[in-house]
């Protein structure tokens, strides 16, 4: 009668409740029938690299997904005895398979989860807590995502789903602050139960001798030398590292930079410490939002939505990763292609290769904008308010779907994270959650005056501007430049569309659908 914690988007081992109630359901069992053998507990991740096209998880992210269950394993196996399996799933279908085989193997009892909420993910978990009762196997699924699950909180006059954040983060702090226990109490660490975890001679009996070995590199996502060691150097793998960051962040011993200043520098990209940068560690769970707002609450004297201003807007951001995956759940849709407003569905959208590439590489001309998808490519990450202007860019200035940068995005980001990356998306496009109206178009000219004055971040990304002196020349070369100039620097000799004829047709083709807005 054997636990098995199956990993999946929570690569840790600290707040983690599957892992944390199997340990427990493991000691219990044993305290209630001391002469029994203990069951053991062994860890699983399947790994499925038809799963990751089909969700368009790019090399960057398998890459760090690969560095973290190292890590991982490296943690539970150490002190624990605890073994990483690796299961080798071609599908989804396979899955289900591939659990029923894996739990008669390992006379399994339990078997643990953290929540998914992606449709594809919820299906395959409804399908496998149906059949495994056959197998007396219990499937125990536990929330981790959040820190106030999906569909917990509803709006007061209709008693539905949440559609706008401002309401819903209201309402999230109202229910957070009183019931502090509950929803920010963190799971018990694996150093809360006894080392080993499981007697050696017992995974013997199973044939387990050591932890699988995880992959250095998975084939079809392979990534160029260069970008690896960037990657490594950058976002050094695992929980440690991310704990270490946070705490960094929150307790300001990071240069003129950290969580108390979060309001003066997040919306600064030249700034590389201006944010936390931890959403790739969110992404793979290395580390939960729980711990990212209670490390930012004993910053702030214990409180929650008073005290430090960087402080409060920090948890306000972190409440968007609540809000997302509860419209994820409030409106399945957004998961099977669809806007979230079903009436943006009509909307002309253009569709033309060589400017869609120009939009990928960073050659529309815009330096903004080109700075921004550079910055994606050579480091699979990109700022917050850069993504938010070349996304609007891409859905308003070119008029192409908002999904196609949403693929690209998926691909590319090592943070990739379905339901902030489709939130966002939308909430730019025009066709999401976002309240203001769609001929709210961000000007990349002025954004680039006001968030990079002095085109520090375009001049580290698009070294062709990198001599340029004035602050008219740096945002829009164009109209200080020559064509021969521009030709001569190699840059784009005339933007891709001209901004105020891209925002006119842009404003005509949403009006067309949205009506007056
Ligand atoms: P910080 O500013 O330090 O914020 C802390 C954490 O809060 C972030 O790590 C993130 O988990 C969360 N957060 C902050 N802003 C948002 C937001 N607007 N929406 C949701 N969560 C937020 N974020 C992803 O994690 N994955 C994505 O795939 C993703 N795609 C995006 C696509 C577009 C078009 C846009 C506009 C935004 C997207 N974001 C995405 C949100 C945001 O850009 C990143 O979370 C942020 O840039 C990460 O940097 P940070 O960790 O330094 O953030």
């Amino acid at each position: 009668n054997n636990m098995l914690v199956w990993f999946r988007s929570d690569l840790r081992t600290k707040d983690n409740p599957a892992l944390a109630y199997a340990l427990q359901k493991a000691q219990q069992q044993h305290e209630s029938n001391p002469g029994s053998r203990k069951a053991l507990v062994i860890a699983l991740f399947v790994l499925s690299p038809s799963e990751f096209r089909s969700h368009d998880v790019g090399a960057v992210k398998v890459d760090f997904i690969l560095r973290n269950l190292a890590t991982l394993s490296e943690t539970l196996w150490k002190s624990h005895r605890i073994p990483l399996i690796v299961k080798n799933s071609p599908s989804a279908a396979d899955v289900i398979k591939d659990m029923h085989q894996l739990c008669s193997a390992y006379s399994v009892s339990d078997l643990f989860a953290n929540q998914e909420y992606e449709i594809d993910e919820s299906r395959r978990d409804a399908k496998l807590l149906k059949s495994l009762p056959n197998d007396h196997v219990e499937f125990h699924l536990l929330q981790d995502q959040c820190v106030v699950p999906p569909g917990v909180l509803k709006s007061k006059s209709s008693n539905s789903t949440y559609t706008v954040y401002s309401p819903f983060k209201r309402m999230w702090f109202d229910v957070v602050k009183k019931s502090k226990d509950k929803y920010l109490t963190l799971a018990d660490s694996l150093s809360d139960f006894p080392a080993p975890v499981n007697s050696v001679a017992d995974l013997e009996s199973l044939s387990i001798t050591h932890p699988d070995p995880i992959p250095d590199v998975l084939k079809g996502f392979e990534l160029e030398v260069e970008k690896k060691r960037h990657l490594e150097e950058t976002w050094p793998a695992g929980e440690v590292i991310a704990l270490q960051n946070l705490d960094k962040f929150c307790s300001g011993k990071r240069e003129s930079s950290g969580v108390t200043v979060y309001n003066d520098a997040r919306n600064y990209p030249r700034l590389e410490n201006g944010t936390s940068r931890l959403s790739p560690y969110l992404a793979v769970g290395a580390l939960t939002t729980k711990q990212c707002i209670v490390k930012a609450m004993e910053a702030n004297g214990g409180k929650l939505d008073t005290g430090s201003s960087g402080i409060v807007t920090w948890i306000q951001e972190l409440i968007w990763r609540d809000f997302y995956r509860n419209v994820l759940v409030g409106f399945p849709r957004v998961c099977m292609g669809k806007p979230f407003k079903l009436e943006t569905m009509n909307i002309q959208w253009l569709f033309e290769d060589d400017v869609f590439q120009s939009w990928c590489y960073g050659k529309t001309g815009y330096p903004i904008v080109d700075a921004g998808m550079r910055q994606l490519q050579k480091t699979g990450w990109m700022h917050n308010r850069v993504r938010m202007i070349v996304a609007s860019f891409l859905t308003k200035h070119l008029l192409h779907n908002w999904q196609h940068g949403e693929k690209f995005f998926a691909n590319s980001l090592i943070d990739g994270d379905f339901a902030s990356n489709n939130g966002g998306w939308q909430w730019v496009a025009s066709t999401g959650t976002d309240a203001q109206p769609y001929f709210r178009i961000f000007n990349p000219y002025t954004q680039s005056e006001k968030f990079d004055p002095d085109g520090i971040y375009i001049k580290r990304w698009v070294p062709e501007l990198a001599g340029l002196k004035t602050s008219a020349a740096i945002h829009n070369p164009h109209s200080v430049l020559s064509a021969k100039e521009l030709i001569k620097l190699g840059y784009r000799e005339k933007p891709i569309v001209d901004h105020k004829v891209a925002r006119e047709r842009a404003i005509a083709a949403f009006k067309l659908v949205l009506g007056k807005g």
